[in-house]
């Protein structure tokens, strides 16, 4: 039995929650090492507090599910059979009296709760996803290497990415270049659709790429993210091309101090709060408080959103383990927008920047 699953059992117990039926990709993925994205067909992990697990996934992939080292049972069901009757079959053969079940109320969809419902209409449900989120926090070395890995070809797209700034090439020519660039090296996915945006779409925190033309005198900013054995990587860099003015560079070295001040301040024992309030107060106090709207980042690795949430609220206490991004952010309508992003890593008595491609401003003359 792995140590993942055996630190979710002992939640279990502690809580007598008889049964966890586990759906989404990435828990399931998590739990069994199994990783699948299963469209609109079931994928599901039940797992109880002493009996053995099951893994039920389309019978397509049952093979898949027992080469990655899943040894415990695995339901396969074909188009044409009922997976909730196999599933039911499979329960009463383990646990009687179920009175507490733990499920993904945030994943799973009303059709399937129902027929869960069904099985169990004597039983509390309650949600298993708060437990996961904080197993899934805290990192242990193979994680951490997967996700540097991940990290390195990051910086690896970036540099692609600068190098192809020219006057006139559209953002999605420079985006498709970076892609090109990583399917040569074998990458086959992305952490979410690569940004490349430039001049007035770069003061759009969440812009989308498109048939704008680079221009001298612009900002041209890229937030990308590579997937390595189902972890995730998300950095941020923006870029001058040719000369800027005053104001956009007062604002990229305000957004470099900040990102900065809050790697220094990233350490166990402090809390997320403590952190982005570092950065949050430099960009206020040079005046880009209101134009800094979203929180300073988020924890990533299996997703690329996860604990912890570094907003200026959260009292969680940063711990060694915990991988997540600093991407502070100015972003002025008609003048400038500026992130710089980057993803580190608690260790036992710091912080280490897993993200490296240079954060001094780059002026590219190419
Ligand atoms: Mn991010
Ligand atoms: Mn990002």
């Amino acid at each position: 039995m792995n140590q993942r699953l055996s630190k979710f059992q002992a939640w279990m117990k502690e809580n007598d929650i008889q049964v966890s039926f586990i759906t989404s990709s990435e828990n399931v993925f998590y739990l069994s090492g199994f990783y699948s994205d299963p469209h609109e067909r079931l994928l599901a992990l039940g797992i109880f507090q002493d009996d053995e697990p099951f893994l039920v996934c389309p019978g397509m992939e049952k093979h898949g599910a027992k080469n990655s080292g899943w040894e415990s049972e695995i339901i396969g069901y074909s188009d044409i059979d009922h997976p909730w009757e196999m599933i039911q079959q499979a329960i009463n053969k383990r646990s009687k009296n179920i009175s507490k079940v733990a499920i993904e109320k945030e994943h799973m969809n009303v059709e399937r709760y129902e027929a869960i419902s069904n099985l169990f209409p004597n039983a509390t449900f309650i949600s298993a996803e708060e437990k996961l989120r904080k197993l899934r926090m805290i990192k242990d070395a193979k994680e951490l290497k997967t996700i540097e890995e991940a990290c390195s070809l990051a910086d690896f797209a970036v540099e692609v990415g600068v190098s192809e700034i020219k006057e006139g090439k559209t953002e999605l020519e420079i985006l498709s270049a970076i892609e090109f660039a990583l399917k040569k090296k074998g990458v086959t996915e992305m952490s979410f659709a690569t940004m490349v945006l430039t001049g007035a779409n770069a003061a759009s925190p969440h812009g989308n790429p498109g048939l704008t033309k680079i221009q001298k005198g612009d900002l041209v900013l890229f937030d990308l993210g590579v997937v390595v054995d189902r972890y995730c990587s998300d950095i941020t860099r923006t870029v001058a091309y040719g000369d800027i003015n005053e104001k956009q560079k007062e604002i990229y070295d305000t957004v470099l101090n900040a990102q900065l001040a809050a790697i220094d301040a990233s350490k166990p024992g402090v809390t997320s709060a403590d952190v982005d309030l570092t950065a949050r107060r430099i960009i206020a106090e040079a005046g880009y408080g209101e134009y800094f709207p979203h929180r300073l980042g988020h924890g990533l690795g299996i997703s690329v959103h996860e604990y912890p949430s570094m907003t200026e609220t959260n009292q969680l206490i940063l711990e060694e383990g915990m991988v997540y991004t600093i991407e502070p952010g100015i972003y002025v309508p008609d003048v400038a927008g500026v992130r710089i992003e980057d993803d580190v890593y608690i260790t036992a008595d710091g912080v280490k920047v897993l993200t490296k491609f240079p954060k001094d401003l780059q002026i590219i003359r190419q």
